[in-house]
């Protein structure tokens, strides 16, 4: 019988799958590591979201019996692909079934700082009824750019196409089929995209080229009164240099899901007015969490 490991909170529906076809599936959620290293023997299968941390000592304690490791969900951050690889043992992710709900947000949250929704929000249920304040910007016919037009980048340029926005690129792969059937255009450097945009959103991986990608240089190209929206990775932007923007108004605001450290721990960026956050839950709607544990 192939035994599965479970060690974050995984949608059932997926997991009943496994047990319908006759695997032991053992949830265990929360195991501190050395306990994980001490239970994962014996198991074919580990399946974690991105709570739990697959270090190589985990892998090798699993050594012998453990042959899969899936993360459900997307990004490999929490496990070691290579000790993994070394010691022969598959590492898969589901990174399609995040893409529209990550999408959704990334649009949300371009809405919620062009037109200060949350901001608003608190006013009216304290009993205020600022409209003067409220000002907000429109976005038909505004620019925006999308740095890394890959799963999710392509389906914000999709819904951000039907909002009447003309959108423009960066890659550094040719994306020259799918931006063609969206009707996006490619722009020749990331410092033309960040001079030419109203909004700015970023969806590449983390990786060493992205680290930092947007720092106090490109935050200067940018509008004064552009919108940042990060869904993707914290580090992929210098969130001193963000913040020193927000506040010396070189920047319009931003809309952050994802952060340099989770939880944040730098509070002044996260109280700025012009600043909109939401804590990483870019994936969890039912429906994503659902396909992302029928896909595992
Ligand atoms: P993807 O691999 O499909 O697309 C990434 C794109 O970025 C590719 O087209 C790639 O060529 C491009 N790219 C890579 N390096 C680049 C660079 N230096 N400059 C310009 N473009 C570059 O990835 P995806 O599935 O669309 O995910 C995008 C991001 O969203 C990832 O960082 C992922 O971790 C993140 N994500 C966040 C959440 C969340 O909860 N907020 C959920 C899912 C995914």
């Amino acid at each position: 019988m192939v035994r599965v490991l479970v060690c974050d909170r995984i949608d059932e529906e997926g997991l009943n799958l496994l047990r319908g076809k006759g695997f032991q599936v053992d949830v265990k959620l929360g195991l501190p590591p050395e306990e994980l290293e001490q239970t994962v023997g014996g198991y074919d299968v580990l399946l974690v979201r991105g709570k739990t941390k697959v270090t190589r000592r985990v892998l090798e304690a699993g050594k012998g019996s453990l042959k899969l490791v899936v993360r459900v969900g997307v990004g490999l951050d929490n496990v070691d692909v290579e000790a993994a690889r070394q010691l022969g043992i598959q590492v898969e992710n589901t990174p399609e079934a995040t893409v529209s709900s990550v999408a959704e947000l990334t649009i949300g949250l371009m809405l919620a700082v062009a037109r200060r929704i949350p901001e608003a929000d608190r006013t009216v249920k304290g009993g205020g009824w600022s409209k003067e304040k409220f000002m907000g910007v429109g976005l038909r016919g505004k620019t925006l750019g999308v740095i890394g037009l890959g799963r999710i980048g392509c389906e914000v340029a999709r819904i951000a196409r039907a909002m009447g926005m003309r959108v423009i690129f960066y890659d550094i792969v040719d994306r020259g089929l799918e931006s063609r059937e969206i009707g996006c255009e490619p722009v020749v450097s990331l410092e033309k995209l960040l001079a030419e945009s109203d909004v700015v959103t970023i969806h590449v991986p983390l990786a060493p080229d992205t680290y930092h990608m947007i720092g106090r240089r490109e935050l200067n190209l940018m509008k004064p009164t552009a919108i940042l929206v990060n869904t993707s990775r914290g580090a992929v932007i210098d969130e001193q240099a963000l913040l020193e923007a927000l506040k010396t108004g070189r920047l319009g605001g931003a809309g952050l899901d994802v952060f340099e450290e989770e939880p944040p721990k730098n509070l002044e960026l996260l109280n700025l007015p012009n600043v909109v956050c939401t804590p990483h839950i870019g994936a969890q709607t039912v429906e994503a969490q659902k396909e992302a544990s029928l896909l595992a």
